[in-house]
């Protein structure tokens, strides 16, 4: 801790916006283009059988680094969307429907349904960029400034890109401070916190294995050294600062979204490790 100031290293989607529109949009468009490019039934199907497999198992299906999943399908809608496509791309390894709609994804350059999961994800960036939705969560910005007004630093941390966040908070009560030079605020976007390293070490959660050797979000954390960490996915944000341990707070920020496992460890957490659930980002003023 520098005095009583604090850094506050954040997550952006989910934390300082909500991510509920565009995760939609973003699996509205991957429907949208294997329905043009393999026909809307034999589509159908297949996302019908995937999206089972995935209510049947969501702690085997998600979002894959290195053939490991990194963050499990009922974390957020994006990562269900990556999930989705992991889980087309198993089914496409044997002959059958899914393998067919492959064969389809392949004439037109794409190799993967994870890269047609890319694609509707740009897609959805660009969306928003172009002022067609506005995620940013309502009073997240005016939180922003306030705690930069008492003295704290703000380090967004998130795998979506640095000019992605830089525009959305630029329309935000924190916009000013983020146009300062050496202002209180920085952003490290494309922090690849899903990208996995060799190390088998995990983070046990109910049956969900959480894979914590995450090497660039290592770094980034080693390098920062933050006080207080908020994430609104356990795998992605929290497993490895909670791995580290220390002294660092470390908060869950609660959507409607986040399961129940994770919700679970954290109230547990909580009442032997600093930090727990983040109801509202509002509550950061009440400790900060
Ligand atoms: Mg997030």
């Amino acid at each position: 801790m520098r005095g009583s100031f604090l850094k506050i290293l954040s997550d952006f989607d989910g934390v300082l916006t909500n991510l509920t529109e565009e995760a939609e949009r973003a699996r509205q468009l991957f429907d949208a283009y294997l329905f043009e490019i393999a026909g809307e039934e034999i589509s159908r199907q297949c996302i019908a059988a995937a999206q089972e497999k995935i209510r049947q198992s969501p702690h085997l299906n998600g979002w894959r680094s290195r053939g490991r999943v990194t963050a499990f399908a009922d974390e957020d809608g994006f990562i269900y969307v990556n999930g989705l496509a992991a889980c087309l791309d198993d089914q496409a390894r044997e002959p059958g429907l899914a393998a067919d709609l492959l064969t389809q994804l392949r004439k037109i350059g794409l190799d993967q349904f994870s890269h047609l999961a890319g694609r509707a994800y740009a897609a959805m960036v660009r969306e928003t960029e172009s002022g067609r939705m506005k995620p940013m969560d309502e009073g997240a910005g005016r939180v922003l400034k306030e705690l930069i007004h008492r003295g704290h630093s703000i380090v967004v941390v998130s795998n979506s890109g640095t000019d992605r966040i830089r525009k959305i908070l630029a329309d935000s009560d924190v916009g000013e401070e983020l146009r300062k030079q050496n202002g209180s605020i920085r952003i490290r976007g494309d922090a690849r916190k899903f990208e996995l390293g060799e190390a088998a070490e995990t983070l046990l959660v109910e049956n969900y294995t959480i894979p914590v050797d995450r090497p660039v979000y290592r770094n980034i954390i080693l390098e920062e050294r933050p006080d207080v960490v908020i994430g609104d996915v356990l795998s992605l944000d929290l497993a490895l600062p909670i791995h580290l341990g220390g002294a660092t707070r470390i908060f869950l920020r609660r959507r409607d979204y986040t399961p129940s496992w994770s919700l679970n460890f954290m109230e547990k957490r909580q009442k032997g490790a600093p930090g727990g659930i983040l109801e509202q980002f509002d509550d950061l003023l009440a400790l900060a």
